[in-house]
């Protein structure tokens, strides 16, 4: 029987998608399961283009259903739908993270288009998906990096409504193949935001040069030039700080897809981890039997459950958000920072255990290992997001609002607000609702009561300790309260997936106890920051606490762990 709670190609059964949704899931993870997985480490050990992939789904129309908002539709099954975009994110995310990146990519070099009104660019786009093109979003240069104030590529206005392009960009994905590239510049003519222009490229042009993929891999991360590449007005999207505001809008939209990609590794890697374990015999008895082993895998599983919890749940905030409804600018960061992040943890706990068997050439565990790595770092590097997230810290733990309950959000609907999100300002003035009550709810699980507690604690810290005017000039000492705080928002969303989906207890308690390891090394590790008073020193070492310890319960949830040797083996 496979885990409910894993994805299994064999038992996956979307049910509550449209038939045509449940069909190209279907049909991604039977093209697949025919290539086999010699074949799939064959291309990614040879680093090979994706050409076949690209060919599939362009015969299935799978970028073009998933990716055309209702705006745009042509057919009655286009829409943008952010649970079925997750759900295909993990598919991905299980077989190859380079299938994956093709279609990201594709995902962020729309966002700019399906935020523009240019009727001719968006048709344009609509067109190329329809006929099964891939798409780039090329944001980041070489020497700027994080800093998207700054952008070398220049467009020369010819005085006619016409401009020239011409600049470099640097790590832009499918920037060898794209039918349509979003580039974001800034006019030579005009000083600061009101300069910037997001605009479209074709990279078949004659003065669009590929120089060359800076990565040694079959995802294609290129390093392109425009020399003079004429620009009108069909392949203007945005000018001024609606520019930028559109990068930033692109990137919230995009940068939810790492959460499901990374669930997708981690679960295909646990198959291979436990099987292997599980089944090797060492001294008479199989690894399995050693209880570091068996708590390292628990600890995994459960770390997982709780990545699936936490982004299923963020999908309903996603697709509920609105002007009036922000609270996604929370949630969305934390898939980026958290759950990915996570997912190093759970790679690192089961690698741990295979050892030698994660090199192996056959496994899917040693591009795991590898690709695993790239996710925290895409879309903003960990410290950005964990900074982003700190702006919503005080609000959100002292001064919730009232809002309706938002729902399970797996129906049909196109996702229309999220190409119109607006301002990127205004961080620290969204509100949410109380987590309080999504913990009172669990209050009798002994180790939710438990993290309740350091919880509490966090909020004491913020009224009573939080960092003075210089402190809160040092990144480093705020990043580590950061961690905290994010962690009480993980277990939030946890609890209220876990409510939604009625978890089996004894896994969220078991979850729970890594929650309270967890807030208990951060807080010593905020203990030992240079710039901790003696007053924040004391509150560390008082929130450090032992989680409820419970062999039975442990004696259950390794069985579902155990359970899962044997369970699924791809394709060869
Ligand atoms: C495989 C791959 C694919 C990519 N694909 C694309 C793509 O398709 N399109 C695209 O536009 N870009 C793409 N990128 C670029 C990616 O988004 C950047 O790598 C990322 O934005 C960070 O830039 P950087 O790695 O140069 O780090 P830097 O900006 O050089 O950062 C250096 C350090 O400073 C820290 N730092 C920087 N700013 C802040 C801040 N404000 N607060 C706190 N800490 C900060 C960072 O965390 C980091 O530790 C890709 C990169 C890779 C590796």
């Amino acid at each position: 029987m496979a885990d409910p709670l894993l994805f299994h190609p064999g038992a996956y059964d979307p049910a509550h998608f449209d038939p045509e949704t449940r069909r190209l899931l279907r049909a991604t993870i039977d093209w697949f399961e025919a290539r086999g997985k010699r074949r799939i480490i064959e291309d990614y050990r040879s680093r090979a283009w994706l050409g076949d992939f690209i060919e599939f789904a362009a015969k299935e129309g799978l970028f073009a259903t998933f990716l055309t908002p209702a705006s745009a539709a042509e057919r009655e099954d286009q829409r943008w739908d952010t649970a079925r975009i997750a759900a295909l994110n993990e598919i991905f995310g299980f077989y190859g993270l380079d299938y994956w990146y093709a279609w990201q990519v594709t995902i962020l070099g729309l966002g700019p288009v399906w935020q523009s009104d240019n009727a001719a660019a968006r048709s344009r786009a609509a067109q190329l998906l329809d006929q099964g093109e891939v798409f780039a979003f090329a944001l980041s240069e070489k020497a700027h990096g994080a800093d998207i104030y700054s952008t070398d590529m220049l467009l020369e206005p010819d005085g006619d409504g016409r401009f020239l392009a011409t600049g470099s960009k640097y790590y832009i994905g499918n920037g060898n193949a794209a039918g349509l590239v979003s580039v974001f510049g800034r006019r030579t003519d005009v000083e600061g935001p009101d300069g910037y222009v997001f605009f479209t490229a074709d990279s078949r042009h004659p003065a669009y040069q590929l120089v060359k993929n800076v990565v040694d891999s079959s995802k294609y991360v290129s390093e392109f030039r425009l020399d003079g590449y004429p620009v009108g007005p069909d392949d203007v999207l945005h000018t001024g700080r609606a520019a930028f505001d559109a990068a930033l809008n692109t990137v919230n939209v995009g940068k939810f897809n790492l959460c499901t990609a990374s669930i997708g590794i981690c679960e295909h890697a646990m198959y291979e981890a436990v099987t292997h374990a599980h089944n090797r015999i060492l001294y008479g008895r199989p690894v399995t039997a050693f209880p570091h082993v068996r708590r390292e895998l628990a600890d995994a599983y459960v770390r997982l459950v709780g990545m699936k919890l936490f982004s299923d749940r963020a999908v309903d905030y996603f697709r509920s958000a609105g002007p009036d409804d922000r609270r996604y600018l929370l949630f969305n960061p934390m898939t980026k920072m958290k759950v990915t992040t996570e997912g190093e943890k759970v790679i690192d706990l089961m690698w741990d255990v295979i050892a030698a068997k994660g090199f192996e050439k056959d496994t899917y565990f040693a591009q795991a290992a590898v690709e695993i790595r790239g996710l925290p770092k895409l879309e903003g590097t960990v410290h950005v997001n964990l900074a982003l997230i700190l702006k919503f810290m005080r609000n959100h733990l002292l001064d919730p609002a009232g809002y309706e309950p938002v729902t399970t959000r797996l129906d049909a609907a196109d996702d229309a607000f999220l190409f119109q999100q607006g301002l990127a300002r205004g961080l620290g003035s969204v509100r949410f609702h109380d987590w309080r009550q999504a913990y009172d709810a669990y209050a009798a699980v002994p180790n939710v009561a438990r993290f309740r507690e350091q919880a509490d604690a966090l909020c004491a810290f913020v009224t009573d300790a939080a960092p003075d005017e210089q402190q809160s000039r040092d990144l480093d000492f705020l990043l580590s309260v950061g961690q905290l705080f994010a962690l009480v928002v993980h277990g939030q969303l946890v609890l209220e997936q876990a409510r939604l989906t009625g978890l089996d207890e004894d896994v969220l308690d078991e979850l729970f106890s890594v929650l309270v390891r967890d807030f208990s090394a951060h807080a010593v590790e905020l203990h030992g920051k240079d710039s901790a008073t003696a007053e924040q020193q004391e509150w560390a070492v008082a929130a450090v606490r032992r989680p409820v310890i419970d062999e039975a319960r442990s004696a259950r949830v390794w069985d579902r762990v155990q359970a899962l040797s044997g369970a699924y083996e791809m394709t060869s």
